[in-house]
């Protein structure tokens, strides 16, 4: 895809980027019946897992690529293009486990374990923390999932919702309020263990297909050595560069609304005009428009994974701003983008036989998932203020 090609620099991106085509391709296939289920498809998950998509962001030592921040973002764009609600479920886990991997978290032995089992089986893992209660939990608010502990394990029980994945998970990261430390930890817990199960409450106006229902932990016996985070612990909060995956996600929804966009005025030809409305000057206004608007929140994301991957571990912290920003730019460009191409089209936008409305419908998820925009306002702020 032309929009694309500028961003990819060497062989190795160009082989990356076409993993992420043919896996898009094959998501978009699906599409129609991950709505109807409002779940990720286990083909999609098999897929993936062919092509060992789930360990590229290990370091290479551990068996993985060592996928730069400005190479998910690469491919998680093209991913999205295909489909949305795919890159945002694989996303979640691709940044994760950099994370964990760059971070280095949790004790080396129980990550090199999950490792290991990440590049030999493909395992796939999301973090749940969001509930009922909390809200989003980037507010603070205090989990009521609750850890008690009994000898060498914790007896976990509570309700996540937003659980994206939920059904196809292998391994669930679940935040609780840990009893016996007066501190909320996260747990690592495999997805098939006695007293788990999924409610499918997820019926959404977006993001149909990523599955993100209810998962409900009653009395989950879970080992102490399975506690993998502590939040009172000397672990200053980090700057994330791994979410950048959620912009470069709704980029993606954009771009593939832009494309088709074009396609449309392309081939769309009233018996009022002697040529197709490409050659009409609001069509062309809106099409220039929606460029503009692409470019600058791209130039800023990519920018942005750029100076990430260069900078080390210590100077990336000055990017936590940025990386926000980046979050709140590209999540509103890509709403105005998709709008923009539901102009274009027209009524026939609202029809269900084109891929406009879902677009529509997907893109809009992108606004509540972290960081949120009124947070992001608020950091600048603070940091300009301070000057
Ligand atoms: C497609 C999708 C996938 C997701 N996947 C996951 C996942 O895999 N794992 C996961 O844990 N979560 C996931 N989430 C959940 C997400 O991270 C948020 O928890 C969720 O969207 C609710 O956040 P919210 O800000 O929209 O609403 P809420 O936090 O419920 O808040 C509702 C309203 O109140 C306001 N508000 C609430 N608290 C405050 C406050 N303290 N100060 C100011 N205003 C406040 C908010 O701004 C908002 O307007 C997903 C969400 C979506 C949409």
């Amino acid at each position: 895809m032309e929009l694309f090609n500028s961003y990819i620099k060497n062989e190795r991106q160009k082989r990356l980027f076409q993993m992420a085509e043919r896996l898009a391709n094959k998501a978009q296939e699906r599409v129609k019946s991950a709505e109807e289920m409002a779940e990720l498809p286990a083909e999609t998950v098999a897929d993936f897992r062919k092509e060992n998509f789930f360990s590229i962001t290990l370091p290479k030592a551990l068996g993985g690529e060592g996928l730069s921040l400005y190479e998910l973002v690469l491919i998680q764009e093209r991913l999205a293009a295909g489909d949305g609600a795919t890159a945002l479920s694989v996303g979640w886990h691709l940044g994760i486990v950099k994370e964990l991997a760059e971070e280095q978290l949790w004790e080396p032995a129980i990550f090199d374990k999950f490792a290991k089992e990440i590049v030999e089986k493909q395992a796939v893992v999301n973090r749940i923390a969001s509930e009922r209660a909390t809200g989003s939990p980037t507010r603070g608010g205090v989990p009521e999932t609750t850890a008690t502990r009994q000898g060498d394990h914790y007896l976990l029980s509570g309700r996540k919702i937003f659980s994206t994945m939920a059904s196809v998970l292998d391994y669930y990261i679940v935040s609780a309020y840990v009893k016996d430390k007066e501190a909320v930890g996260s747990f690592l817990i495999k997805s098939d263990s006695p007293g788990i199960s999924i409610d499918k409450t997820w019926d959404t106006l977006g993001m149909r297909g990523t599955g993100s229902d209810d998962v409900v932990f009653d009395q989950v016996k879970v080992d102490a050595t399975r506690l993998v985070e502590l939040n009172n612990q000397a672990n200053p909060r980090k700057a994330k560069g791994w979410m950048l995956h959620v912009p470069a996600c709704y980029l993606g929804i954009a771009i593939a609304a832009r494309n088709e966009a074009i396609h449309f005025a392309k081939s769309f030809k009233p018996n009022s005009l002697k040529t197709s409305i490409a050659k009409v000057p609001h069509i062309q206004q809106k099409i220039g428009e929606m460029d503009l608007k692409l470019m600058q929140a791209r130039s800023f994301m990519y920018q942005t994974a750029m100076e990430w991957d260069n900078r080390t571990p210590e100077a990336r912290q000055e990017l936590s701003s940025e990386l926000a920003a980046v979050k709140t730019v590209a999540t509103n460009i890509a709403n105005e983008v998709v709008d923009l191409a539901m102009r274009v089209a027209g009524g026939r936008g609202l029809s269900k036989a084109n891929r406009f409305e879902q677009l529509y419908r997907d893109v809009r998820a992108g606004l509540h998932n972290p960081p949120m925009d009124d947070m992001v306002i608020q950091i600048l702020a603070k940091r300009a203020l301070a000057e």
